[in-house]
């Protein structure tokens, strides 16, 4: 019952450590066997719950897994590249946003993976610079994915995983049509796991499951 006695990868049990985490939250737990089990989730979780570490810890886990396979991918460092991110997590605010960065940063420390922030009421260009050096794991609140999606500087055909967080939020904040745009888009990788977590159920809500999630998805209250 605790992130030691899990089969997480080594530097993530070790930066798992480092941010003095000890025992997994319920929904942690749940979202650790979930995503090592190649399952898709909709997930009911507050603010508060750990829900941040709950899908990072995961996913970042299992990329870092792929180690040698990232080691082979170009890195892409300048201008002409797009970012190929493996892990997107979609945030309804910039305040949110720049919390995830901060908890990504401190679970990929000393990993392969590079993550980079994108999200509006920020220069554009300062974070298009970020994405020229590399982006792994990309967190980005969606009005401003899409508009770097159609300045051509991300690519997200080799998703392997997609979170959206605080779901409810993002619709109740206008950004459905975004958010359709980013993953029903063509060049979004079909094959990649997605997690889904909301405080609340509304019909909006699961009608994005039914469309998003693979059919055989885990729904945990
Ligand atoms: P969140 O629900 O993601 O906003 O996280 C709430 C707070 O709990 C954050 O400050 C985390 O750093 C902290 N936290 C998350 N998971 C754990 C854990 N397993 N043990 C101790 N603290 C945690």
């Amino acid at each position: 019952n605790k992130f030691e006695d899990t089969n997480l990868h080594p530097c993530m049990k070790e930066n798992i450590a480092l941010a003095r985490y000890y025992v997994p939250t319920p929904v942690q737990r749940n979202s650790i066997a979930i995503v090592t089990a190649g399952r898709d989730l909709m997930a009911c979780a507050q603010t508060g719950s750990g829900k941040t570490a709950a899908f990072l810890i995961p996913t970042c886990s299992a990329l870092f897994g792929q180690a040698l396979t990232l080691v082979a991918r170009p890195k892409p460092y300048d201008h002409r590249f797009k970012a190929k991110p493996l892990l997107l997590i979609l945030s309804p605010t910039r305040e949110l946003c720049c919390q995830i960065f901060d908890e990504s940063r401190r679970f990929c420390y000393r990993s392969m993976l590079r993550p980079c922030a994108v999200y509006g009421g920020a220069g554009i260009h300062g974070q298009i610079k970020e994405l020229d050096r590399g982006c792994d794991v990309l967190v980005a609140t969606p009005g401003r994915l899409v508009d770097l999606i159609d300045r051509g500087k991300i690519d997200l055909s080799e998703l392997r995983y997609l979170v959206l967080d605080e779901a409810d939020r993002m619709l109740d904040m206008g950004f459905e049509g975004a958010i359709r745009e980013i993953v029903e888009r063509k060049g979004m990788n079909k094959d990649r796991i997605t997690l889904m977590y909301s405080a609340t159920f509304p019909k909006e809500i699961r009608g994005l499951a039914r469309d998003f999630l693979k059919p055989n998805y885990l729904f945990l209250k």
